[in-house]
């Protein structure tokens, strides 16, 4: 009888036992269920707090958090208490009193008979004549980011069973704290960040991978007279900002030299000019640790005040240059005389007088060259004009006769439309592909085919050389456009390496490009790509 007594009050406990263990954890799933609904700080606290005090059944309770500069625990929430301590909020330095030994020591603390003779660091904290208080540490992602207190104004209030219960609950409201906190920490950051690109002066358009835009600051807005929303979202080959800018944006992100950045000017009718950098971003994924471009971030500065200076600088250069021509007309004049009116035969004095002759032919070729790479680069003098580019190119075609001619090369055209009218200086352009065709011809054997392509797609027009020469190493393709630059094992051909450099120049200029297609000893095909509305 004794034992089955036994047995029974042995039970009874047990599922006591059982049950206040159901109901602790109850209590911690209703704050964990209530906490992780917001990442907004002051909402996760405020809710953190109501859970906590009505499933302990508390009068009073508080939040603090650490700062993270300072070290200092801040009351962030409180309720039930007689003074406003969070508008004013509470400061304890680290360290210092009953919060500081609880982060100290990393553990719960409890005092249930407070009678008004602690030491306190904020002595106010004594009006509120609390006589039973309990602390918790919060953690966070392994370190303590805060505490979680209990008061209550009758002494004795907390038991070993609501310890239990704060202790679970003190990290469940920490992680969501830590959560929310973050969260604001990013949102700053955001914020901050964007207060920067919004203030910078220089224009900024970022796009996502598929040229959509999606963020502009202020500067791209005054500098396209345009507000962000006609622009986020857009592809930027609808957007509504300069045609001759948006074309060039489109050529930068299409190009065939994918992922590298690309820098260059873009001269507007008025005469403003811009300079335009397009970068790739390129984000880490997490997923396989691949670099991807995740989209382009453009700057765009207004360099109109600077196109005064180049104007200075390329009327100088013409001056200095037309000097120079004097003299070394006079020069060449005079050794052409040398090697005719006195009638020399000595073979050592005529190779000597050719030699001269050629180096000055070559300085006066350099000097032409330059000053028209500075008269296209300083946009001073263009001439646009709308002009019959078929019409164009079969002048120029008539032109190249004799040359293609006296190598014994064909010449064959290839254009599928009678006209097409664009906006282009055709002094100029006709300079760019009288370039291509004579080079065609220069660097191709005598009996070589040359031929000349002429198509569009849907904003451009492509004007495309193609001879059967000696083509060019890949090394070499990515550097012919450079100025000066000329392939090392051409030899004997006269250049003077700006010819494609004025070329390029010519097609950016127009808002186009240029490009090269080709391979060693099968032959090149020079490209130009217009804009057909600009
Ligand atoms: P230049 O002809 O005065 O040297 P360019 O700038 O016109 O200068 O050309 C640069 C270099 O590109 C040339 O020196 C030559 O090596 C190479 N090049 C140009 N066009 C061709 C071509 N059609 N075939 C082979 N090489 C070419």
């Amino acid at each position: 009888m004794f034992d089955a007594e036994n047995l029974a009050l042995q039970n009874r406990i047990l599922s006591e036992e059982v049950k206040r263990r159901v109901e602790q954890l109850a209590a911690i799933n209703t704050v964990a269920a209530s906490v992780g609904q917001s990442l907004d700080l002051d909402i996760t606290l405020e809710t953190a707090l109501s859970a906590v005090l009505s499933i302990v059944g508390a009068e009073a309770g508080g939040i603090s958090l650490i700062e993270e500069q300072t070290g200092d625990v801040v009351l962030r929430a409180q309720r039930g208490w007689v003074h406003d301590f969070v508008s004013n909020p509470m400061r304890i330095p680290a360290g210092k009193g009953m919060s500081g030994q609880v982060i100290n020591e990393d553990r719960l603390m409890l005092d249930n008979d407070l009678d008004g003779t602690e030491e306190l660091y904020v002595p106010s904290f004594r009006d509120e004549k609390f006589r039973s208080i309990a602390m918790a540490p919060m953690h966070a992602r392994g370190k303590i980011i805060g505490i979680l207190s209990l008061m209550s104004y009758k002494p004795d209030r907390f038991d070993e069973d609501v310890m239990t219960v704060l202790r679970s609950i003190a990290d469940t409201v920490g992680v969501a704290l830590g959560n929310a906190r973050l969260y604001e920490t990013t949102l700053e950051n955001e914020k901050r960040l964007d207060a920067i690109v919004q203030s910078t002066a220089d224009g900024m358009i970022a796009t996502d991978r598929n040229g959509r835009v999606v963020m502009i600051n202020h500067a791209a807005e005054t500098i396209f007279d345009t507000d962000t929303r006609k622009l986020i979202g857009k592809p930027l080959r609808e957007a509504p900002i300069h045609p001759r800018i948006r074309e060039s944006l489109l050529f930068a992100l299409s190009s065939r030299e994918g992922e590298a950045t690309k820098a260059f000017k873009v001269t507007i009718e008025s005469g403003r000019m811009f300079s335009i950098v397009v970068s790739p971003v390129y984000v880490e994924s997490q997923i396989d640790q691949k670099k991807e471009t995740d989209g382009w971030v453009i700057v765009l500065q207004d360099v109109t005040h600077l196109r005064e200076s180049e104007v200075t600088r390329a009327q100088f250069i013409q001056a200095a240059a037309h000097d120079m021509r004097n003299p070394l007309g006079v020069a060449l004049s005079s050794l052409n005389m040398l090697e005719t009116a006195f009638g020399i035969e000595d073979p050592a004095v005529l190779e000597i007088l050719g030699i001269s002759i050629s180096g000055i032919r070559r300085m006066q070729d350099m000097i032409e060259d330059l000053l028209n790479l500075e008269h296209i680069e300083s946009g001073f003098g263009s001439n646009m004009g709308e002009v019959d580019l078929v019409d164009m190119i079969r002048e120029l075609s008539q032109e190249m006769k004799p040359v293609f001619a006296s190598k014994n090369q064909t010449y064959t055209t290839d254009i599928p439309f009678p006209t097409l009218s664009i906006q282009l200086d055709r002094k100029w352009v006709s300079r760019a592909i009288l370039n291509y065709l004579n080079n065609a011809s220069k660097y191709t054997d005598e009996g070589g085919k040359i031929s000349l392509k002429m198509y569009t797609n849907e904003r451009l027009v492509h004007i495309e050389v193609t001879d059967n020469g000696p083509g060019i190493a890949a090394d070499s393709q990515a550097r012919l456009f450079e100025r000066f630059y000329r392939v090392p094992d051409i030899i004997g051909t006269r250049g003077t390496g700006l010819g494609l450099a004025i070329t390029k120049s010519v097609a950016e200029a127009h808002g186009g490009r240029v490009y090269v297609r080709s391979q060693q000893g099968q032959g090149s095909t020079f490209a130009m790509a217009l804009p057909l509305v600009n």
